[in-house]
């Protein structure tokens, strides 16, 4: 194994994307005192709000990429949809991690599904389909009901239908806008988990258990660790996990997210190859944070203990609805002495974008769900009552 020379604290790093996943890593490693700098289309963003440098340009600006890429010593990424263009240009100038074959694979359905299956990975049965003759022979394997996705940039359930019936072919298909798609079996689950892992550059691997996840309109909406599923159950999910990130040669974190059937099998969903939405708890209650983690990764350092500093911890987002009647009640949160609360910098509260979180910390997780519920409530309420 060749041996990746550290980026030590007081280096720059680059971070593709300016969500708040690149806030919380800027926060992450500025502590650490490292400085950042942001490459997106947009300006006064997420990440920008707390990075050295904020750099507005178009992902297709290879110019502006290779510029930014010179000023770095490690490019890392917050947002998977950047062109594989970007990743190659950024990569003349500073190593990217992880590297862009994981965010070839991880950035579109189709090649991340097939990947998964040609290694072993248990996923539900799917079907490409780039027409609607396609999509009806697929319909006759997969089964109905099925989800039909776009193949590739998709997240939060964007770009996605449930099919009931065959007749609905024509109809789902026309809805993704004739894109080439992937159709899924739709799974019957239990309960949605993820583990959010991190493989450093010797191949060393640190993961923060299972999580628990549950989603309101196909975006997350709760999360709580540890999952309460059975142990074995947990030993697998780990170890697909260590699995996946080892065949991907990743550097860096990722989140596997799996189905758990009724029958108690996992299935994996999906990959992201970055911090992930259902790990944002390990900001608050553990030793490293998942952001802090992919900062040890990218830079060839350590990785920290994941342990948890208190028994249990959940998880729950603020999506932009919460701003329909005016502007939360934040006192009524903070009136919560176990609750943190989380806001990204972003000024337009659109329904379904991620705007804030709240996590609690408590010796039992149902107790954590519980009180970050409450918390959440009563940003609403005490905003009813005027
Ligand atoms: P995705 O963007 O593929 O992660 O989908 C978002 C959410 O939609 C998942 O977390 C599930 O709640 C739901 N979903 C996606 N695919 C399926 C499926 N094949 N069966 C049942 N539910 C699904």
């Amino acid at each position: 194994m060749t041996l990746i020379k550290p980026v030590l604290p007081g280096s720059i790093i680059g971070v593709l994307g300016s969500g708040q996943l690149g806030r919380m890593f800027a926060i992450a490693a500025r502590r650490m005192g490292y400085r950042v700098h942001t490459f997106s289309p947009d300006s006064d963003t997420p990440t920008g709000q707390v990075a050295d440098y904020e750099i507005k340009a178009s992902y297709g600006d290879l110019d502006a990429v290779r510029e930014f890429a010179r000023g770095v010593s490690v490019v890392t990424f917050e947002f998977e949809n950047v062109p594989a263009e970007t990743v190659q240009a950024a990569s003349e100038f500073a190593p990217v991690r992880p590297g862009g074959d994981v965010l070839h694979t991880a950035q579109h359905r189709l090649r991340e599904k097939t990947f998964l299956a040609t290694h072993g990975f248990p996923v539900a049965p799917f079907k490409y389909a780039s027409s609607v003759e396609e999509l009806r022979g697929a319909l006759a394997e997969v089964g109905c009901p099925a989800i039909l996705k776009t193949a590739g940039f998709g997240y939060d359930g964007k770009g996605q239908s449930k099919i009931a019936s065959p007749d609905e072919a024509e109809k789902a298909f026309a809805a993704m806008g004739g894109q080439e798609a992937v159709l899924e079996a739709f799974v019957d689950f239990d309960r949605e988990v993820s583990v959010v892992a991190a493989r450093g550059a010797n191949g060393e691997f640190a993961h923060y258990g299972v999580i628990e996840n549950e989603h309101q309109r196909h975006i997350l909406d709760v999360s709580v660790a540890p999952a309460r599923v059975a142990k074995e159950i947990a030993t697998q999910a780990i170890e697909m996990t260590r699995n996946v990130l080892a065949s991907l040669d990743t550097i860096g974190v990722m989140c596997v997210e799996f189905f758990l059937t009724r029958d108690g099998k996992l299935l994996i969903n999906e990959l992201a190859p970055r911090p992930h939405n259902s790990g944002h708890f390990t900001f608050d209650a553990s030793v490293t944070s998942q952001f802090e983690q992919q900062l040890r990764a990218v830079c060839a350092l350590p990785l920290g203990s994941t342990e948890l500093l208190r028994p249990a911890a959940a998880m729950a987002n603020l999506l932009g609805e919460l701003w329909q009647g005016g502007e939360p009640d934040w006192f009524a949160a903070c009136a919560f002495p176990e609750v943190k609360l989380h806001l990204y910098g972003k000024a337009d509260a659109r329904p379904g974008r991620k705007m804030g979180h709240l996590t609690a910390l408590s010796a039992d997780a149902s107790e954590a769900v519980r009180i970050v519920l409450a918390a959440r409530a009563a940003l609403e309420r005490m905003k009813d009552e005027g």
